[in-house]
């Protein structure tokens, strides 16, 4: 008697509907159309467009986009290496953290257009403005949550928690390809520059719902010299974005029978590390590896455990860290020493 998998047809192609169109989503469509299933990708967004966070891509994220034979569009696109890391205290204490591997910045919105590229070559079918609010397997087959952070049905009410905002800035000083992170009890900033000169300026911020992003930016220029510096002739170039608060977990959201969360919709990490892009590209594969067990859902589950697991519970340790005083030094002093990417 022959095994049947889940999204098996009985001789047609299986088919599968993926819901959000991140990088998570775009991978999963990706993978799971090269291995020969028929896929629809349903995202909520009309079209791709700007984005919050996530321009940095650490090596994790790029050894996925070798695998899926991307690496050369992602160069062609502007993509500049990222070799090391610039971590800063709120008293301007420099820690300097080398990237080996490096790691890569490329915009966000041009990333997800090569996936999305690839995808509709590989023949997925891309419906845009279509969000649904309930992922169900089609029959015999299967559902892949790649909704993102807020993927539960539930979200979380408006209140105390980590927020993140961002905007884009022209001039700051720093050279295309550098990173550096400013820290301070409650929060920290994060910058990153493109070869074009734009940097992406990201924060992340302890705090209640409600209030002006400016604000934001005003009060994290006050607390952090360093920062200050480099943007001391800068010209904001976007509107402020912000999301929160952030629902952080350490284990994979469950899920009905034949749906299978991704990316953040599995469980959202800190961005400290830089590796929720990595987490979300690596999906696909492991969503491939997963389908070819005996147990599909149960080995999705380990495999996502064995991989992550761990670097969740890291986060989640420096996130408290920052949050208090006293540990705040302790915790950089440990980033700059922590092996990168964590395994
Ligand atoms: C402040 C901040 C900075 C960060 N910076 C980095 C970084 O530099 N590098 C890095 O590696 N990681 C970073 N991260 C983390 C990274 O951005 C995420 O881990 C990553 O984007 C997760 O990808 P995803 O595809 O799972 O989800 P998302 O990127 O959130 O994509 C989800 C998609 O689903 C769509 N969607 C949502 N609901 C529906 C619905 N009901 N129907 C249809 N579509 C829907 C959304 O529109 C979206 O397109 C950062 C996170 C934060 C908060």
């Amino acid at each position: 008697m022959t095994r049947s998998l889940p999204g098996d047809t009985h001789g047609g192609r299986r088919r599968a509907v993926v819901i959000g169109a991140g990088p998570a989503g775009l991978s999963s469509a990706l993978s799971l159309a090269r291995a020969g299933w028929q896929v629809q990708l349903r995202e909520r967004l009309r079209k791709p467009g700007p984005r919050l966070c996530g321009s940095f891509l650490g090596p994790e994220a790029l050894r996925h986009l070798e695998t899926f034979g991307l690496m050369d569009a992602v160069r062609r696109a502007g993509g500049v290496p990222v070799r090391r890391a610039r971590i800063f205290n709120d008293k301007g204490r420099e820690t300097n953290r080398p990237l080996s591997p490096a790691g890569m910045a490329l915009p966000r919105e041009t990333l997800e257009s090569i996936l999305g590229e690839a995808a509709e070559k590989a023949g997925v079918d891309m419906r845009w403005g279509e969000p649904s609010s309930v992922v169900l397997p089609p029959a015999g087959g299967i559902g892949v949550l790649a909704a993102g952070r807020f993927a539960g049905e539930h979200p979380p009410a408006a209140g105390r928690g980590w927020y993140g905002w961002n905007a884009a800035f022209d001039k700051v000083l720093a050279e295309p390809g550098e990173i550096s992170l400013h820290f301070h009890p409650g929060g920290y900033v994060g910058m990153l520059t493109f070869p074009d000169g734009k940097t992406n300026v990201c924060g992340l911020r302890w705090k209640k719902a409600g209030g002006p992003w400016e604000d934001v930016f005003e009060d994290s220029l006050d607390r952090l010299p360093s920062f200050k510096k480099r943007l001391a002739a800068a010209e904001r170039r976007s509107d402020w974005r912000g999301v929160g608060p952030l629902p952080h977990a350490l284990s994979m959201r469950r899920t009905p029978d034949g749906v299978f969360p991704v990316g953040d919709a599995a469980a959202v990490g800190d961005p400290f590390f830089g590796e929720g892009i990595g987490r979300a590209l690596g999906a696909g594969p492991m969503l491939l590896s997963a389908l070819a067990a005996a147990d599909p859902a149960e080995s999705h589950r380990r495999l996502w455990r064995r991989a992550y697991g761990r670097r969740l519970f890291w986060g989640a340790l420096l996130r408290h860290a920052l949050n208090r005083r006293p540990l705040l030094d302790l915790a950089l002093w440990g980033a700059g020493r922590l092996p990168f990417p964590l395994e």
